[in-house]
C-alpha cells in the first residue's frame, strides 16, 4: 500500500479512469462528487469496469480486483475527502467558472504539501490557477481518453507552479504506470491536441479540395503513418528514415518545405465538407447511439490490445 491519499474531485468517464489506474499502483482513492447517487453509480461502474479488465487480463497493477476495489471509497463531504490527501485531481465539467470555484474552495483546505492537479483539456493553468494561495502547488495533468489504455499525461505548470510540484506529480504518474511528459511553459490546445489539430485540418482540406475520400484520409493514417507511431514519434521516425536527424533535414527539408507552403488557411470547420465528412463516417441508416456505442467499444478493444503489445515489447 502507498503512502497518503489520492482525492478525484468528479466522478465521471475520467474521474473513475482515475481512481482505477491509482488503485492499480496501490493508492488509496477518495472518489468526491457533489450527489451522493453520482457516487454510488461511479463505484458500481469501477467494480464493472475492473471486473471486465480481470475477464480479458487486463487488469492493471500487482493487486487483485478486491484489494483494489478496497482502495477506493466515494465521498459527498469536501473536508472529509481532503483528509490526509497528497494529490489531488479535479475532474469536474471543462467550465473555468466551476473549476475556479473548486480551486479557491481547495485552496482554503490544502496544506502546503498537497498537489492540485486539474483533468483539463484546454483550460490554462493561468486561467484556473492564478491568485491562489497554493499556486506553486497547483498543475495540469491533462489525461488521454481512456487513459486506463493511453497511458500519456501532459504536466503543464502555471508560471508559478513550483519545480517540486512537476517532479512530485511525474514520479507519482510513473509510480501507477503512466507516461508523464514535462511541458515546460504553458502553451494553447497543450501538446497533444495542437500536433492533433496540425493533422485534423489537413485531413480537411484534402477533403475539401477532393484529394481523398474521408474514409480513405483515416486509412492513411490507421494503415500507414498510425503504426508507426503507436511505438515512435514523428522526429523518431525521421531520425530513422535518414542518416540521423540532420541528414533527414539536408535530405528532405526543401521538398517539406515546398509541401508545407501549400497548405492553406485555418478550416472553417462547417458547411459541405463537414456535411460530406459526417456522412461518410457513419455505417449505414441505423440508429446513432448504436453505431457510436459500437465504434468506441471497437476503439477500446483495439487500444487495450495494444496497451498489452506494448507492455511485451
Ligand atoms: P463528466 O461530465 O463525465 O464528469 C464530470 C463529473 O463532475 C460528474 O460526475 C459531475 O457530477 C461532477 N461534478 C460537477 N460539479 C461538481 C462539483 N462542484 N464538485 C464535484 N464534482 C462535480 O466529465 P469528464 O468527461 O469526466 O471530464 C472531466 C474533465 O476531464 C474535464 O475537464 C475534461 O475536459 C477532462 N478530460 C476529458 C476527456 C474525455 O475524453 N472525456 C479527456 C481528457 C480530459
Amino acid at each position: 500500500l502507498q503512502e497518503g491519499n489520492i482525492v478525484i474531485i468528479g466522478s465521471g468517464l475520467i474521474g473513475r479512469s482515475w481512481a482505477m489506474v491509482f488503485a492499480s499502483g496501490g493508492f488509496r482513492v477518495k472518489l468526491y462528487d457533489i450527489v451522493q447517487e453520482q457516487v454510488s453509480t461511479a463505484l458500481e461502474d469501477i467494480r464493472k469496469q475492473m471486473e471486465e479488465l480481470k475477464k480479458s487480463e487486463m487488469l492493471r497493477g500487482s493487486l487483485s480486483l478486491e484489494d483494489q476495489m478496497a482502495l477506493v471509497s466515494g465521498c459527498t463531504d469536501l473536508k472529509d475527502a481532503l483528509h490526509g490527501a497528497q494529490f489531488i485531481q479535479e475532474c469536474v465539467p471543462e467550465n473555468l467558472d466551476l473549476k475556479r470555484k473548486i480551486f479557491s474552495e481547495l485552496d482554503r483546505y490544502v496544506n502546503d504539501s498537497t498537489i492540485i492537479s486539474s483533468s483539463t483539456s484546454c483550460l490554462s493553468p493561468t486561467s484556473m490557477f492564478s491568485g491562489l494561495q497554493h499556486v506553486k502547488n497547483c498543475i495540469v495533468a491533462h489525461p488521454v481518453n481512456p487513459p486506463y489504455y493511453v497511458p500519456l499525461v501532459e504536466l503543464v505548470p502555471h508560471p508559478q507552479t513550483e519545480m517540486a510540484t512537476v517532479e512530485r506529480t511525474y514520479n507519482l504518474m510513473k509510480k501507477v504506470g503512466q507516461s508523464p511528459v514535462k511541458l515546460m511553459k504553458e502553451v494553447d490546445g497543450f501538446v497533444l491536441n495542437r500536433l492533433q489539430y496540425a493533422v485534423i485540418s489537413e485531413a480537411w482540406r484534402l477533403v475539401q479540395d477532393r484529394v481523398i475520400s474521408p474514409r480513405d484520409v483515416d486509412l492513411v493514417m490507421s494503415e500507414g503513418l498510425g503504426l508507426r507511431y503507436a511505438f515512435l514519434g514523428p522526429l523518431e521516425t525521421a531520425h530513422l528514415n535518414a542518416e540521423g536527424f540532420k541528414s533527414y533535414c539536408e535530405r528532405y527539408g526543401e521538398g517539406i518545405k515546398r509541401v508545407l507552403a501549400t497548405f492553406g488557411p485555418v478550416p472553417e470547420f462547417d458547411g459541405e465538407t463537414a456535411e460530406k465528412i459526417d456522412q461518410a463516417l457513419w455505417e449505414d441508416e441505423g440508429d446513432k447511439d448504436d453505431q457510436l456505442k459500437a465504434g468506441r467499444e471497437y476503439r477500446n478493444t483495439c487500444l487495450s490490445h495494444l496497451a498489452k503489445l506494448k507492455k511485451e515489447m
